[in-house]
This record gives C-alpha cells, structure tokens and sequence, in this order.
C-alpha cells in the first residue's frame, strides 16, 4: 500500500488545516514513512499534527531542492535523539535569488536554520546521482535537461546582483513503485516535468507512469511547451494527475480540461491511497 498526505501546499480545503507557498508531502509506502520537502516552515508541525502525520516517526527525509519553500520547515525537525536519513544535493545549501521583472531581489535560498540543522545532521547522503532510499523508493539525483521545449530558466540567479543564472543543479524529484506503475513526486519540477518524467522512464525501464504528483513549474509556460507536455504526458500513461503548488493557473485549468476524470485537487489534507 502507497500512501501519500499533503502536508503543506499552497491551498487548504478543510477545517483547522493551514495553508502557505510551500510544498511537503508524507510518504507511506510498504511500512517505510518519509517526509518529501518541509515547507517554508510556518504550517508543517500544526498540519502534521491535524492530520495526524508523526514527523517524529520518518524514516528519511528527501529534499527537492534547495529553495525556501521547501526547506524551511527542515529546522524545526531534528529536535529528537534519533535522527532520519536525509537526502539531498549538496547544491541545495547555496545561497540563491530571485529577481522578478517587477520587483526587487530577495534571497529564496534555504533559510540559515536549515542550513545548520543539515551541517548538525549526521546521516546525509548526498544525492549527487540516483539513489535508492529504501526498496522501492527512489530520488532521481540531478535529471538531465534534454527535452529542448521546456524553459528550465527563470529569474533565478546564484548571485545577489542578478548577474549569475541559478540552473537549480539540485532539483530531484521522488519516485515509488507499484505494482499499477510509477508514482513520481515532484518539488517544483525546476529540470521540466517532461525532463523527469523521462529520466524516472529512464531509471525504471520505462515503466508507465500511474500518477504524478507536486509542483511542475508551468507558470510562465507558452502553448507550445503546453502542448507538448500534455502530448508527453498522455504519452508516458499517466493515468492520475494532481498538480500543486507552482504549476500555474492557467496550466492547472488546462491539465483539468485535457484529462477529463484524471485530474485531482491537491490541497492540504489530500489523501492519495494506492492499494497494491
Ligand atoms: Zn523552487
Ligand atoms: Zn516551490
């Protein structure tokens, strides 16, 4: 059995449950649990909590990549003896900006108590490629960027001045497998949805994928990368959809409207099970 909370997104449809921009995600799969990204950190104890989500319990804890929104809430963990695996790309602690064409620079990289939360943590491994975290569980490492159509770019910039492109070299994201095919977690999909799909394909012998799941980036995406990331997914199988958190708007309502039935509101407190 697969089973997968929202924890922290950016939208709460029940009582009692917060919302914030972040994502993390509780992950149970054959009697492992793991903690998928841990938001900026405002909301990820009071859900967990609601929702009865036993952080204290995790067994690992993968992170996507090194942005605030997902990595905030990594401070607020390690309060207990025994400490979970982390995964992670050593990318992940760079300091990092973004500077929108409307507004000033700020810094979106991990926030300093995180960062020192993983300098105390003793159990890291550093997902500099494909990492198997327990059988079954996955993190893809860096995913090749070899689709052409997708803009993997943004106003991210290593550097305070905004001289600098920040290619986010550490964004990974997480997969599972069952026995009705592969269910892939995604951060913010930084690397193209397409591009990890492809590259989870890649890792799994191409095995379809059951659903998809996470933040896929699609915000500033024009109707060609639409189109052919509607044609990609239809083409790897994907059977279940619940876009979150950075896809977009208008990206969610055309994802809604090309598949019919298969799409899923992923608000905080969403329960996906997946009997195997
Ligand atoms: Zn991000
Ligand atoms: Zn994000």
């Amino acid at each position: 059995m697969l089973r997968i909370t929202v924890v922290v997104e950016n939208t709460a449809s029940a009582r009692d449950l917060l919302a914030e921009h972040g994502l993390a995600f509780w992950i149970e799969h054959r009697g492992h649990r793991i903690l998928f990204d841990t938001g900026q950190g405002g909301v990820l104890a009071h859900n967990a909590s609601r929702l009865n989500v036993p952080l204290d319990a995790a067994d690992a804890i993968a992170l996507s990549h090194g942005h605030y929104d997902h990595t905030g809430g990594l401070a607020t963990l390690f309060e207990k003896e025994a400490v979970p695996a982390l995964f992670l790309h050593p990318a992940a602690l760079a300091p990092r900006y973004s500077r929108p064409p409307d507004g000033p620079t700020r810094a979106i990289g991990m926030p300093p108590a995180s960062i020192e939360a993983v300098r105390q943590h003793t159990t890291i491994v550093w997902t500099e490629s494909h990492a198997e975290i327990f059988p079954g569980v996955h993190v893809t490492g860096p995913i090749p960027r070899r689709s052409g159509f997708e803009d993997t770019g943004g106003p991210f910039f290593a550097d305070a001045a905004g001289r600098e492109p920040d290619l986010l070299p550490d964004d990974q994201a997480f997969y599972l497998e069952t026995s009705h095919g592969t269910v892939v977690v995604l951060g913010c999909a930084h690397a193209g949805v397409v591009n990890t799909l492809h590259y989870v394909r890649a890792l799994t012998e191409n095995r379809p994928i059951h659903t998809l799941i996470g933040g896929m980036h699609l915000v500033s995406a024009n109707e060609e990368r639409m189109d052919r990331t509607i044609q990609a997914l239809r083409h790897f199988g994907v059977q279940r959809l619940m876009p979150a958190h950075c896809t977009g708007f208008p990206a969610m309502a055309r994802l809604w409207h090309e598949f019919p039935g298969a799409c899923v509101p992923c608000a905080v407190g969403t329960v996906v099970e997946i009997e195997e």
